[in-house]
C-alpha cells in the first residue's frame, strides 16, 4: 500500500468532507493513478483546480502519483500570493459565454437579462451539457460535481450559492464581468439578440392597452418575442441596480 499526502487550499475545501477540510489528508492507494484522477477521487472537480505542487515542483494533471508524495492543490484565487510555473487551468476563453445546467434556470435568465450569451434548456442532459461546453468553448455552470468531473469539461465552475440572487453576483465576481454588463440586449426566453423595431410593424402582436401607452419596442431576432418597458420593467431594473450596487459594496 502506498500513501500520498494531499493539502487542498482555500475554496477547494468546499468540496471536501468535514474531516478533510483544512488538514493534510493521508491518501492510501494501491494502483497507480494520475494526479487528476486522485484529486477527483477525493471530491474536487478538475475544472476548479488551477495549479498543483508535488514535493516542491509544479506538475500537470497527467503526473502519476508516487509513494510518499506531498501534494498541494490550489484554486485560481491562490494566484494573489503564488505565481506557479505550470498551471493546469485551460487557456482563458476569448469570449465569455455560458451553458447552464437544468437546475439553474433563474441564474440563466439573470445572465441573459444582463446581456451574457447563455445557453439553457430544461431538457439538456449531462452528456449534452458537457458536449456543448467543450465544442463551443462555453463555461459550464452547475451545482453537480459529477458533471464537472467529466473529462470533456475544461471550462467549468461550481456555483456555491443556492439563492439565485447570490448566484448571479457570485458568477459576476468569479469571472470579473461587472464591466461587461449590458442589460436588455438578449431574449430572456431563448438567448437571441434583441433589435429595435418600428411600432407599426409589430402593433398587431402586442396587447391593446400597450399600444396606446408604449412607443418603443424590441424584438428577438430568433424567436420574434416582443419586448417593451411595461409593468415588469421596473422590477427588472431594480434587480439590475441591486446587482450593480453589490459591486460597489465589495
Ligand atoms: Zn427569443
Amino acid at each position: 500500500m502506498a500513501i500520498a499526502y494531499f493539502y487542498f487550499h482555500a475554496e477547494l475545501n468546499h468540496f471536501l468532507p468535514r474531516h478533510h477540510k483544512q488538514v493534510k489528508i493521508s491518501h492510501f492507494f494501491e494502483e497507480k493513478a494520475s494526479i487528476k484522477d486522485m484529486i477527483e477521487s477525493l471530491g474536487v472537480p478538475h475544472p476548479e483546480v488551477d495549479f498543483i505542487n508535488v514535493n516542491g515542483k509544479y506538475v500537470n494533471f497527467s503526473y502519476i502519483v508516487s509513494d510518499g508524495d506531498a501534494i498541494n492543490v490550489y484554486p485560481i484565487s491562490a494566484r494573489s500570493v503564488i505565481i506557479p510555473s505550470i498551471s493546469v487551468f485551460p487557456e482563458p476563453l476569448s469570449i465569455i459565454h455560458f451553458v447552464v445546467d437544468i437546475h439553474l434556470g433563474k441564474l440563466a435568465t439573470s445572465l441573459r437579462l444582463l446581456g451574457f450569451d447563455t445557453l439553457y434548456r430544461n431538457d439538456y442532459e449531462d452528456e449534452k451539457l458537457a458536449q456543448i461546453s467543450s465544442s463551443q468553448g462555453r463555461i459550464l455552470l452547475t451545482r453537480d460535481k459529477g458533471l464537472l468531473m467529466r473529462s470533456l469539461v475544461t471550462h467549468g465552475y461550481y456555483v456555491r450559492n443556492t439563492n439565485p440572487q447570490e448566484q448571479i453576483i457570485e458568477v459576476l465576481q468569479r469571472f470579473d464581468l461587472f464591466k461587461l454588463i449590458t442589460p436588455f440586449k438578449r431574449c430572456l426566453r431563448c438567448n437571441g439578440l434583441l433589435e429595435w423595431v418600428d411600432k407599426q410593424s409589430i402593433i398587431e402582436q402586442v396587447p391593446e392597452k400597450v399600444r396606446s401607452q408604449i412607443d418603443q419596442f424590441q424584438r428577438c431576432q430568433d424567436c420574434d418575442r416582443i419586448y417593451w418597458k411595461g409593468s415588469h420593467y421596473e422590477r427588472l431594473q431594480q434587480f439590475i441596480d441591486g446587482v450593480l450596487n453589490s459591486q460597489k459594496g465589495e
